[in-house]
């Protein structure tokens, strides 16, 4: 009989080299090249590096715009910056609520906090991980002012239908696109983004495309896009002449530098997220087969951000001891994404912002555990979370998908 083939968790040799694949860390996972080298050079030697009275940002924010099919973008800090420009936009009054998913990074809920909002979370659809618009539409309150949608990993959530109850409602859908630069609802389908009121996106080093921090918001508003270019910029509103101050803001301006290597980064997205598929597909054909596994939806929605796989009949210490097991083979992933659900970080449950007060949640939300059952189950025993490249090779590709292959004989014997 054949011996099993010994795991490298075990003291095996592992199927991939460790710190063989490129990540977002170092040159080898990025697109950064002579292209943003120039860009920077041309904004270093002009001698202006703010977006206030430069070239760049602006450049930036039409071709954003235009490649989006968007009326307008506002370029801002962070993607959490972007998320706070779109909240603010919303005007919630104190104590009003927002609608969020308990899977995403917190810039999805920080914003709402900082508005003096509650964020109320809403199921997940346990097959991609993004809101249940089932579950949104009983969370609907006389307070709700709007609902944020989070494209988690690339993968598009019901954002048609979510747009519907917006609308229905009377409430505005914000488009959290931070992991889903290029991703379609449906193949031909329009870009997630725009179809919400407000799509924001994140320049993180670790996204699609990145300039360190950054971040852009689009919407067909008028109004929306000036009350955002505004809270952006102190309300001081260039566009008059005036020096006064309009209303309330912060300073989230994108620097002239970021501007001048988003626009050479935005060149290379096209390029980026067919790579990211290309890889991604290669994948999923060679996981069909196993047992309890459930790859992400192929052909022309994502844009695999991360590569998600999903994992039926596991434990919670299974799936921890199944990414051990992946990581020891040098394939780096990580068991549930997040250590917890967003409601359960102490940022929620022991609510400390302004001088102690808990304003604006205490008294007014909880977050039990058992909010959102789907979330806590893709967290604690069924989400496995792969990073992905777009400089991945085929056959890194092919000796990660046989990495997997053996840990699941092992932890999912037939
Ligand atoms: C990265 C991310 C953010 C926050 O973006 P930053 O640029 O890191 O502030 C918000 N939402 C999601 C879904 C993200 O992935």
């Amino acid at each position: 009989m054949p011996a099993e083939p010994l795991l490298a968790l075990d003291g095996g040799p592992a199927i991939v080299p460790h710190g063989s694949l490129p990540t977002t860390n170092d040159a080898a996972g990025r697109t950064i090249g002579d292209e943003e080298e120039v860009a920077v050079l041309r904004v270093l030697r002009s001698g202006m590096l703010s977006g206030v009275w430069g070239t760049e940002v602006k450049a930036l924010q039409s071709e954003f715009a235009e490649m989006m099919g968007s009326a307008h973008a506002v370029a801002c800090s962070s993607g959490t910056a972007a998320l706070h420009l779109a909240v603010a936009a919303v005007d919630p009054a104190p104590g009003d609520e927002i609608i969020v998913p308990p899977i995403s990074d917190m810039g999805s809920v920080l914003p709402i906090l900082a508005q003096n909002a509650i964020p109320v979370f809403a199921d997940l659809d346990p097959a991609t991980g993004c809101l249940d618009p089932e579950d949104v539409r009983r969370r609907i309150t006389s307070r709700t002012r709007a609902i944020v949608v989070v494209h988690l990993f690339g993968g598009a959530a019901e954002v048609s239908e979510l747009r519907r109850i917006a609308d229905t409602a009377g409430v505005l859908l914000i488009e959290d696109c931070a992991q889903a630069y290029l991703t379609r609802e449906t193949t031909h389908g329009p870009l997630v983004g725009t179809i919400g009121h407000l799509g924001c996106f994140s320049l993180q080093q670790t996204k699609h495309i990145t300039t360190g921090d950054g971040g852009l918001v689009i919407t067909d508003d008028e109004q929306l896009a000036r009350s955002m270019r505004l809270f952006a910029d102190k309300a001081w509103p260039r566009d008059t002449g005036e020096r006064t101050y309009l209303s309330f803001a912060l300073n989230y301006r994108m620097p002239e530098l970021s501007g001048a290597v988003a626009r050479v980064q935005l060149t290379k997205l096209q390029a980026v997220v067919e790579r990211r598929r290309h890889s991604a597909y290669r994948l999923s054909d060679a996981l069909e087969q196993l047992r309890g596994l459930t790859t992400p939806t192929p052909s022309g929605i994502h844009t695999y951000w991360y590569y998600p796989l999903m994992i039926d009949g596991l434990t919670h210490k299974e799936l921890r001891w199944f990414a051990a097991a992946l990581n020891a083979e040098g394939v780096p992933c990580v068991a549930g994404y997040i250590a917890r659900p967003l409601y359960q970080e102490p940022v929620l449950r022991e609510p400390t912002a302004y001088g102690g007060s808990g304003y604006p949640i205490r008294g007014r939300a909880e977050y039990p555990d058992g909010d959102c059952p789907v979330a806590e189950a893709l967290v604690s025993e069924r989400l496995l979370a792969i990073p992905w490249n777009e400089n991945l090779t085929d056959q890194q590709v092919d000796a990660m998908a046989e990495a997997i292959v053996k840990v699941h004989e092992a932890v999912m014997p037939v």
